[in-house]
Formats: C-alpha cells, structure tokens, sequence
C-alpha cells in the first residue's frame, strides 16, 4: 500500500518541492496549510488534484490533531514555521509560538492520536549561529535570533520526546538551501529577482544590509531527499545537510551578474541600514559527512548552476 505523509508549511519552497519529490515516489500527500481568505499557492498551484490541502495552525493543537486524523499519514514533515529570520526580531514571542511551540503540539497530537507515525523535525543551522570552521551534529549551539532560539527548543524537544516516548523522531539540520520558489526576502532571490529586473530595465539598483556574510548555500529539492532518506532508516537520527562550500554574498552577486554580463556589479548594489540586523550570523559552514556515509545522501546540483536557474527563472 502506498505511503501517505502530511507536510506543514506546504505552501513555502520546501513544502512544495518535498511534495513534489514524494509524488515521485507514490506517496498520497496531504499538505497542511493556514485557512484564509485569500490563498498563497503561488509554489503548489501545480499542485492542485495531485495533493490534499488539510486546514491547520500550528498555534492550534486541536487543528493538528484533526489534520493527523483526517491524513491518517505513516510520515509528517514539519517545515512549518515563522522562518524569515529578520522578521524575527519584530515579531519575537510569535516567531517563539509557531517556530518553538507549535512543534511541541505536533508532537503531542502525534501521541494523542497513537499510531507510530515517523516524525521529521526541520532543524536549521541558524541554531549554530556563532560559529567557526565547519558545524556537524556535534557542534555546540549558539543562536543568534529569536528564531534560532525558537527552532532550538523544536530540535531538543523533538530528542527529548524521542528518549521520553521511543518516538520516531529525526531532526534535519539544514544549513542555508535556495531554489527559484525562495521567497523573495530571503538575499539570494531578492538578488535574483534584482538581477532579473535590472537586466529587463524595470529597476536600476539592489539594497542590502550586510554585505560580510558567508553561507553553506544548496539547492533545495536536493535537500528534500535528505528529509526523506532519514525516516526511511532502521533507527531514528539527526544530521546536518549542507555542501561543504560557504561563499560570501559578494560571491553570490558576482555569480547572478554574471548571467546578465555584467562583471563590475558595484554601481547596482547600495546598502540599506534598514536590512541590518540587531545580530548577525557571519558564516556558516557544514560538515554533512554523517549524513553522506549513512543515508548516502550528496548534493547534486552546484553552487553555480543554482543561482544560474534562479536567475534565468526570475
Ligand atoms: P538566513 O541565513 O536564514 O538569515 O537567510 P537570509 O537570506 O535572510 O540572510 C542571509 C544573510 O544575508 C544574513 O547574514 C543577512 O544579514 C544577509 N543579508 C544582507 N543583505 C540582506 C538583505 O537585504 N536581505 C536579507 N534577507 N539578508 C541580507
């Protein structure tokens, strides 16, 4: 019989793709998203009859436990959350209820609900935040956002209901991963989608905040296998997912201007306090080496080609 999963956070770049990719693989596919009055399917309209959308809030425990009981799933991923880190600071005990709490009820309504359904927790490297040299499962903690300290309290309980109830449950420490569905905040698709309109004559600059940060950046649909290689494992884990490769933005606006032809990309890019942040992570790095010897997990597509399809989609 086939597999069926319930995914929250199905509308963002992650949800969508990860749907995708178990499409692929024969799963029924429920897809959890927040009831409004005007939908954000701009990632899973092609979605639409392929999947089934459930109505949830991970505010609301009683809302998770009628999308377990209506998706009936062997597998949930949980990628819902507040996960745009500069709106963090703005909205902090809110970013704290859905990104920290709301992964407490899910794994309360899990055991409300009885059955062993594998849990998939979508840990971040955001919760290294300072760091140094390359992060792997064992390196120590230290965010530096509230959505850090948030997605912190999701990956311990996540262990912690794990060694309490035998649970099924895995943490994916993801570090930073980017597709053409990134939201537009996000700096690599708001310079993708500069770069785009730059070259269309529809915008003449790019502003951002700090220029010195680095980033482990993959591609998202690589990264979504990963989620899955870990619940089909004998025994439950965590493990980091990254490239190895960090560059700096810098890098990344010199590999989007590239697409365009333009090489001295400083007259288009001005800095903006506005997107400065109260404390930022500099660098970030992954050793994903766990992750490639057990699940035989590796990224596939390159730094390089990633920002080419981004740009050439927007
Ligand atoms: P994050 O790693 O999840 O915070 O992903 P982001 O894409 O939001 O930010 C990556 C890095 O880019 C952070 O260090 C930001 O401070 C830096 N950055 C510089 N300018 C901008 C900008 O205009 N927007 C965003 N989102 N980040 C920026």
């Amino acid at each position: 019989m086939n597999k069926s999963a319930l995914i929250t956070g199905i509308n963002g770049m992650d949800g969508s793709h990860l749907a995708d990719f178990l499409l692929t693989k024969g799963y029924k596919v429920y897809g959890m998203e927040r009831r409004s009055s005007s939908k954000n399917r701009t990632n899973t309209s092609h979605l639409e009859g392929k999947i089934t959308f459930v109505n949830g809030d991970l505010t609301d425990q009683n809302s998770l436990f009628r999308c377990i009981k209506e998706s009936d799933p062997d597998e949930i991923y949980n990628l819902g959350s507040q996960s745009f880190v500069g709106e963090s600071w703005n909205t902090p005990e809110q970013t704290g209820d859905v990104t920290g709490m709301g992964v407490l009820r899910m794994l309360e309504a899990i055991r409300e609900y009885g059955k062993p359904i594998k849990f998939y927790q979508a840990s971040t490297s955001e919760m290294f935040g300072k760091m140094e040299k390359f992060a792997n499962e064992n390196t120590k903690f230290h965010p530096r956002s509230p959505y850090g300290v948030a997605k912190l309290y999701g990956h311990w309980i996540t262990t912690n209901y794990r060694e309490s109830y035998d649970m099924f449950n895995v943490s994916g420490i993801l570090f930073n991963h980017e597709s053409e569905r990134r939201g537009i905040e996000f700096v690599t698709r708001k310079i993708t989608d500069g770069v785009a309109r730059i070259h269309l004559g529809l915008q003449d600059k790019i502003m951002l905040g700090n220029l010195d940060a680095h980033r482990d950046w993959g591609y998202a649909p690589d990264y979504c296998e990963a989620m899955w290689l870990m619940l089909q494992q004998e025994n439950p884990d965590d493990y980091v997912v990254a490239t190895g490769n960090t560059h700096s933005i810098g890098e990344f606006l010199d590999a989007a201007f590239h697409h365009i032809g333009v090489k001295d990309w400083t007259k288009y890019v001005g800095q903006d306090e506005r997107f400065m942040r109260p404390a930022d992570v500099y660098y970030l790095a992954g050793d994903s080496t766990k992750a490639q010897e057990v699940l035989g997990w590796k990224p596939k597509t390159s730094f390089d080609e990633m920002v080419y399809k981004m740009v050439q989609n927007d």
